[in-house]
């Protein structure tokens, strides 16, 4: 299969081809078209197998798609948890691969440096938003960040978020974001942990694994 088949705007796909992708890779066959679609997920799969466009390509394309308002000030569309510095950057910069036609803003935040770069960024409007979680739930506290509306929320490594105790964290951040919103968790394992999440965060999921 070829991205022709997946309904992808131009702009994305000329992405793509600039990145010199050809195939989708397998989650992103299984991924893409019912994300479009507006439905939840549940991914199993690991890093490397393409998962960040799998969910990436379909954010970006909802958005280029809406209505174009002008950006408020600490209030962001898309939110991406994952549990690393280093998963963070990467994932912001997929977001800016992809989605470099699009004229959409992406951020990256992340603990363990100063917020001031972080909330002045925050203040100039962001559309996309890629975060771990101690660090979002500290700016979200001081009013940094609104996330009321969040239309597009992932999961990302969530049996790594487990594993790193930030579960806590995760819970505070959901109870700041909207009822109505599309959901994506993407996990190597599904532990009972992790299901539960599934039952509470996501309504009606696709599942796929690779
Ligand atoms: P990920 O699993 O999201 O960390 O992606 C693993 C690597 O695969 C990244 O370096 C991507 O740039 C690359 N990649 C993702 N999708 C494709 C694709 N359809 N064709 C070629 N490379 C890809």
């Amino acid at each position: 299969m070829f991205f022709e088949k997946l309904n992808l705007i131009m702009p994305i796909r000329e992405a793509l081809k600039a990145e010199g992708y050809t195939k989708p890779t397998d989650i992103q066959q299984q991924a893409i078209p019912p994300l479009l679609e507006g439905r939840d997920l549940i991914g199993c799969a690991q890093t490397g197998t393409g998962k960040t466009a799998a969910f990436a390509i379909p954010i970006l394309q909802k958005l280029a798609l809406e209505k174009r308002e002008p950006r408020s000030p600490r209030m962001i569309k898309a939110l991406i948890l994952t549990p690393t510095r280093e998963l963070a950057v990467q994932i912001g910069e997929s977001f800016s691969t992809y989605g470099k036609n699009l004229g959409l803003k992406n951020f990256v935040i992340y603990g363990g440096v100063g917020q001031k770069p972080q909330t002045d960024a925050l203040k100039t409007g962001i559309d996309i938003l890629v975060a771990t979680p101690g660090r979002l739930i500290d700016l979200v506290n001081q009013k940094f960040v609104n996330l009321h509306r969040v239309q597009f929320f992932v999961l990302d490594e969530a049996d790594r978020m487990l594993d790193m105790g930030m579960v806590n964290d995760v819970k505070k951040i959901l109870t700041h974001l909207p009822q109505i919103r599309q959901n994506m968790l993407f996990s190597a394992t599904m532990p009972v942990e992790i299901t539960k999440l599934v039952d509470s965060l996501l309504s009606d999921p696709v599942r796929v694994a690779v």
